[in-house]
């Protein structure tokens, strides 16, 4: 073997140089790892053993406290390679020489070229030509072998922490407001100022119902929110800042508030230029999520409802979709209806009805008119307005106004809360103050330098105090008194005045959509056998109403059944108008409300097939045409209409024009007379 190894070093390599390649991934490595160090450079001995003068070795540590599998940013194996390809170098030493690359690519190269510059490599276990075809080979698989390495340690390294996390076990940062205890068994934060803000935090989502508002009431309250640093020297403290509207939406997003464990919200990814990219991702896709794992601020159940909140308010938000502002014409709802189906805001048409008046239709077909699609639902308008008014009314009233100020009552009371959140406030800072003066105080005054540190410290500890006393005094001054009995009487009565302006017909429309958007956040409508709206007043109280589909135009109208039953009898022996005359002097009116008129009832009779027209009855009881008698009798047609009038024939009239169908003459019909009066030939009445 050593016979082998000599002839694999021929004098002409001894002439280059040797390369001895040393890596450490991490300067943890570097610092703790000795042992490995020691063994790459002991193989400096080998080198000088196989015939290499000792300052003809060169160490390659170019690489020590970098981690990397791509060559790109490996500056000491870039060396290696640059040295080799110029063909100075005689042998690569190294102690795992197939870690010289970190991918098999890589490492291909490397033996490619050391084939072609003659280049030997040189490892704990022996000398290897890659210009041999075995050698070669043995140190292709090695890389092979040791790349699979890497892979299967980060596997098993990625299965452990995956299992764990599945269990809900892994230790990961917390929120703040969360923290470990010493059995890593996650709890809530043991400072109580830190629970009641985020408390406060929760309930005020719940009060207001979105982020921005939760955000602005924090804000108005000059209160402060707690933050726990991660890292750096100060981990662990707590930093008191404003509230943002983003840190909102990260602790109502966050499952854990919720005693949830959960991983793999975010994805990360590498990125051609080295950096990393941060998506978060869809809950279907988080790795592990373990809802009651540990103790939370909210149940499961709220945290859901907060979601789902959050997601409507995103809808509302969301392009295209703002509250639009009251525009000509009379819907009242125009702007304000959401559709119950698939929660576009709905569109509002106007139709014409006889006398001018505009009839609105509520429609849902904004895909309609993007994409063609059918028209999601629609709604008539005029019922929907007509109830949602009516509930209005129903709801200023005293009594609900007399609510409305036992509300602002107990918002009183939350005052109270928050005013003892800002004395808590006041307290820590005058704690940190007491503390930073003591730390000064025991300080030997001579340590100039420690001390001045200090009293700097201390100065800036008094300056928050003072700050957060300022903020306390301030607050509790413009904490609104309660409302005098004046007031109080004063709000009462705009619910009168609010029922007058309401019903005054002289109102027009567009101040009727005003108050409305006064009083309304908005209407959910759904069309199945009935029209459901749920009603959202603002403020967050909701009502829910159920309409009767209302009948379409032409059922409106539709004459009574009574009626046309009436109208049935009196055809036998009643002209239309004179029909219509009696109609309306019982009482009867059209389906839309109107006294019956000669035209309706000819109209009524002509559409309805169950009606039988006075003509065809006479003719069924076999009257004649005035044509037709004129012929029987052998007179002429004017003859036959002054022979009826004189009484000699019997004349039934079918419309108010006096047009008439006659009675058959039977066996003795009135003949012609010369010379006799007709008045005294009179047979009938
Ligand atoms: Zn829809």
């Amino acid at each position: 073997m050593n016979r082998e190894q000599h002839q694999k070093v021929p004098p002409r390599h001894l002439k280059r140089a040797a390369l001895l390649y040393v890596r450490q991934s991490t300067m943890r490595q570097v610092f703790e790892n000795t042992e490995s160090t020691k063994r790459q450079y002991a193989l400096r001995d080998r080198a000088v053993a196989l015939g290499w003068p000792r300052d003809e070795i060169v160490v390659v540590d170019g690489d020590l406290g970098h981690t990397a599998t791509a060559a790109g940013d490996r500056e000491g194996f870039e060396r290696v390679v640059t040295e080799v390809g110029m063909g100075r170098v005689g042998m690569v030493l190294g102690l795992e020489v197939s870690r010289l690359a970190r991918n098999s690519s890589d490492w291909h190269r490397l033996l490619e070229i050391c084939a072609l510059t003659e280049t030997l490599i040189l490892d704990e276990d022996g000398v290897y030509d890659p210009a041999h075809f075995n050698d070669r080979l043995l140190l292709g698989l090695k890389g092979q072998m040791s790349e699979a390495e890497i892979y299967v340690m980060k596997a098993r390294l990625h299965g452990g922490i995956l299992s764990k996390a599945l269990r809900g076990e892994l230790p990961v940062p917390l929120p703040t407001g969360l923290v470990y205890d010493t059995q890593t068994r996650v709890q809530l934060d043991p400072d109580a100022q830190v629970q009641a803000c985020v408390n406060l935090l929760f309930a005020t989502f719940d009060r207001t119902g979105t982020a921005t508002a939760t955000m602005k009431a924090f804000r108005k309250d000059e209160l402060l929110f707690p933050r726990r640093v991660r890292k750096g020297p100060q981990k662990g403290a707590l930093i008191w800042e404003p509230l943002h509207h983003q840190r909102v939406l990260q602790i109502l997003h966050n499952p854990r508030y919720a005693g949830a464990f959960v991983w793999g919200r975010r994805k990360e990814r590498r990125l051609p230029n080295g950096h990393t990219a941060v998506k978060f991702v869809a809950p279907e896709e988080w790795i592990s999520l373990v809802p009651g794992a540990h103790a939370g601020y909210i149940t499961w159940t709220q945290y859901q409802a907060n979601q789902q909140q959050l997601l409507e308010n995103a809808k509302a938000q969301g392009d295209d979709r703002r509250q639009s502002p009251p525009r000509e014409g009379p819907a009242l709802l125009q702007g304000l209806l959401l559709c119950g189906r698939c929660g576009d805001r709905m569109n509002v048409r106007y139709s014409m009805r006889r006398g001018g008046q505009q009839v609105p239709l509520y429609l849902c077909d904004r895909e309609r008119t993007r994409v063609g699609a059918r028209t999601c639902q629609s709604i008539p308008g005029a019922s929907l307005d007509e109830a949602i008014g009516q509930l209005l009314v129903e709801m200023v009233t005293p009594l609900t106004l007399e609510v409305a100020l036992t509300v602002q009552d107990e918002i009183q009371s939350r005052l109270a809360e928050a005013s003892r959140l800002r004395k808590m406030q006041v307290e820590r800072a005058q704690y940190e103050a007491d503390l930073a003066r003591q730390r000064f105080m025991n300080v030997d005054p001579n340590h100039r330098l420690v001390a001045d540190g200090l009293e700097a410290d201390w100065n800036a500890k008094l300056r928050a105090l003072h700050d957060a006393q300022e903020r306390c005094e301030r607050e509790h001054a413009a904490d609104r008194a309660p409302l005098t009995d004046d007031q109080r009487a004063r709000v009462l009565a705009l619910a009168v005045d609010f029922r007058r302006l309401w019903r005054d017909p002289k109102t027009p429309p567009r101040e009727r959509k005003r108050l409305i958007r006064f009083l309304i956040e908005d209407v959910t409508v759904t069309r199945e056998d009935t029209i459901t709206a749920h009603v959202r007043f603002r403020g967050g109280s909701t009502r829910t109403l159920t309409l009767p589909i209302p009948l379409r135009a032409w059922e409106l109208t539709k004459t009574s059944s009574a009626v046309m039953t009436k109208v049935d009898g009196l055809l036998d022996s009643h002209t239309p108008g004179r029909i219509a005359t009696i109609l309306n002097q019982n009482g009867h009116r059209s389906g839309n409300g109107r006294p019956f008129t000669r035209k309706m009832v000819f109209d009524l009779v002509k559409d309805h097939d169950a009606l039988k027209s006075r003509y065809d009855r006479l003719r069924d009881k076999g009257c004649l045409t005035q044509e037709e008698m004129a012929e029987r009798l052998g007179i002429t047609p004017p003859t036959v209409r002054r022979w009826a009038r004189h009484g000699l024939l019997r004349a039934h009239p079918y419309t108010d024009r006096q047009q008439c169908l006659y009675e058959p003459p039977g066996a003795h019909p009135p003949r012609k007379m010369q010379g006799h009066k007709l008045a005294g030939r009179r047979a009938f009445p």
